[in-house]
């Protein structure tokens, strides 16, 4: 770490304890980042960021408040124009820059993620920041070729981008929101979670390494009460939101009468069929990756398990024993499968989901396993028996849990999986090609895995159909979020 980056934070830095490596800083206090640098907050106000595997205080971070918004969205406004007419080509470079930029820092990226959110290591660091670095290097690439990602239209920049993310995946989902939008020429004010912002300020100061100029990306911390006011705010173009579907819809109805743009990822619950002909071994695999990959806080988690019936014991003998073998503990260990529960309101959540619905009737199937005493923590649940009336199939759970339902006929599996209002994701397991056709285009999910689950790229579009939003991340389809065509 050199001097240079300890004064961008300010103050003494605190080292996260019992860490393998000690060059992993978590600054005492983070600051708002606007038109190119950390600056206080106007109202003096400061919130803590917490370990939720210990449940010990990280940090605090400032709470932005309506003059800092202010200032913010200006910095942004003023970018806007140069930013805009800068050649793609340059564009491009900057974005190349920043990924390379996070590339070498990924490995404190991915501790930080882990510390501050309580997923495992080895997911932050083999999927959150390979994914993050990857989102800017694909984007980066199609800053100067717009031309041809929309051929015989002008694509233009929108204007000033409020963006909104969650905090399951802190990082990437800044990466997926700030690499397209930069390519396009857009500016951007971009508003962390609450629960989880510390890396997005780490991605401020790659910005600022990368000389970024200023203003073309700001970062806004604070809580919800920061989220409405950017989506209130007459100086933005355009707002992209992910997280629930609640907010999502709150948001829809505040933009409606206004000029801005709008696009929304919002929740899922998606269904995961397993036929009988499927390869039932590598069906239990993607199955449990489907549902527990970080600790099942995944909007396209296959939290609806749906077992064809003549192989429902096979599959439940089969999951049962599986989970049994995965670690759930420290999400610093490169072992831990399962981290800890992001936030005490999301496993109060997990627990009166799963509490209903073993009252409306469905079998828990738990390994024991031993919890760490501090902390939040959920081991790997399965709910046996559940039907489509119970709460738990109906309502996003955002937990470790997968609900097993069955189905007779691939005409009945259809039925039930489409019966959500959401449609982000599905996923089949199958042997048979002609038949997971037939079911990839009767399925009403924006993303449908075959033989595989959770696999991502930024090439390949990602969002959602029915009360899971609009608007595409990713992919060509990413950059049509971010231009009007002329
Ligand atoms: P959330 O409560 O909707 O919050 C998402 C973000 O919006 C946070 O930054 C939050 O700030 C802010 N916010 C809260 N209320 C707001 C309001 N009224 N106006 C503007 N902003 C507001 O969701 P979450 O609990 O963080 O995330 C989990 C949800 O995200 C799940 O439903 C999940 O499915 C969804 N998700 C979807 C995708 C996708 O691509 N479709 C990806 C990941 C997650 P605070 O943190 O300060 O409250
Ligand atoms: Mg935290």
């Amino acid at each position: 770490m050199t001097e240079e980056r300890r004064l961008n934070f300010g103050g003494k830095w605190t080292y996260a304890p019992a860490l393998e490596s000690a060059t992993v800083p978590i600054a005492p206090r983070y600051e708002l980042f606007i038109d190119g640098k950390f600056v206080p907050p106007k109202g003096g106000g400061y919130f803590a960021s917490i370990n939720p595997a210990t449940e010990e205080p990280l940090t605090e971070i400032a709470r932005a408040e309506s003059a800092d918004l202010d200032a913010a969205v200006a910095a942004a406004r003023r970018a806007f124009e140069p930013w805009s007419k800068m050649p793609g080509r340059e564009r491009g470079k900057y974005l190349f820059r920043i990924a390379r930029l996070i590339q070498e820092k990924s490995r404190e990226l991915a501790v930080i993620e882990t510390l501050d959110g309580g997923k495992p290591i080895k997911e932050s660091r083999d999927f959150d920041l390979p994914q993050a670095a990857a989102h800017f290097f694909y984007y980066a690439g199609w800053a100067d070729k717009l031309d041809y990602a929309f051929p015989g239209r002008r694509a233009k920049p929108l204007g000033v981008c409020g963006q909104i993310i969650p905090w399951n995946f802190p990082l990437l989902m800044a990466a997926w929101k700030l690499a397209p939008a930069l390519a396009c020429g857009n500016t951007c004010v971009l508003k962390p979670a609450e629960t989880s912002s510390i890396s997005a300020l780490h991605l401020a100061q790659i910005l600022q390494e990368a000389e970024l100029p200023e203003g073309v990306v700001n970062i806004l911390t604070g809580p919800a009460e920061t989220g409405r006011a950017l989506v209130e705010h007459a100086g933005i173009d355009k707002i992209a939101f992910t997280g629930s579907t609640e907010v999502g819809k709150q948001i829809a109805h505040t933009v409606a009468p206004t000029n801005k743009k709008l696009t929304l990822e919002l929740g899922g619950k998606a269904a995961h069929l397993i036929f009988e002909d499927a390869p039932i071994d590598q069906a239990i695999e993607g199955i449990v990756a489907g549902i527990f990959f970080n600790q099942g806080h995944v909007c396209c988690a296959g939290s609806r398990l749906l077992v064809q019936e003549s192989i429902l014991p096979a599959v439940l003998a089969k999951l049962r024993d599986r989970i049994a073998t995965l670690r759930v503990g420290d999400p610093m260990d490169k072992n831990t499968d399962l981290g800890a529960i992001h936030s005490r309101p999301q496993l109060d959540k997990i627990r009166e989901l799963v509490g209903g619905a073993v009252e409306e009737g469905a079998e828990l199937i738990q390994p024991s396993c031993s919890l760490p005493g501090r902390g939040y923590w959920f081991p790997p649940t399965l709910l046996n028996g559940v039907t489509a009336t119970h709460r738990v199939a109906r309502e996003e759970i955002f937990g470790p849990v997968l609900s097993v339902m069955t189905f007779r006929t691939p005409g009945e599996a259809i039925e039930r999986a489409n019966n959500t209002p959401y449609g982000l994701s599905a996923g089949i397991w199958s042997d048979k090609g002609s038949k997971v056709f037939d079911l990839v285009s009767k399925l009403r999910a924006g993303v449908v895995w075959a033989n595989t689950y959770n696999k991502f790229d930024p090439a390949s579009p990602f969002g959602g159909y029915k009360e899971s939003g609009f608007g595409r991340e990713g992919g060509v389809h990413g950059l049509l979020s971010y231009v009007k065509l002329e």
